[in-house]
């Protein structure tokens, strides 16, 4: 028999009656270039582009950012909890006391 257990509160998931959520989160690098503007064209671009395509020493290729998969299991309260803050940012609120 497979254990599962909630990788947030620990509660045991293995239970047949045990309702559990799987979280797949994939991360990956953005490479869409932003669109350029009229200032990006500047003279002074073109010529470092052309510089940095002329210049033998320039590496042709390039590491790219990888991609990340994370899975996770929740119970049902851990996964209620995600989805109103998946990010966690409740957690790093600074809390000021009364006084
Ligand atoms: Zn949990």
């Amino acid at each position: 028999m497979r254990y599962y257990t909630c990788d947030n509160c620990g509660k045991d998931l293995s239970k047949t009656d045990s309702l559990r959520y799987t979280v797949t989160i994939h991360i990956q690098p953005n490479l869409t270039a932003p669109p350029m503007e009229s200032e990006d064209l500047a003279e002074d671009s073109i010529g470092a582009f052309a510089d940095m395509l002329a210049d033998d020493e320039t590496p042709l290729e390039i590491e790219l950012p990888k991609a990340h998969t994370l899975e996770l299991d929740l119970c049902p309260h851990c996964q209620s909890r995600f989805l109103a803050d998946p990010l966690g940012r409740e957690n790093r609120k600074i809390r000021f006391s009364s006084n």
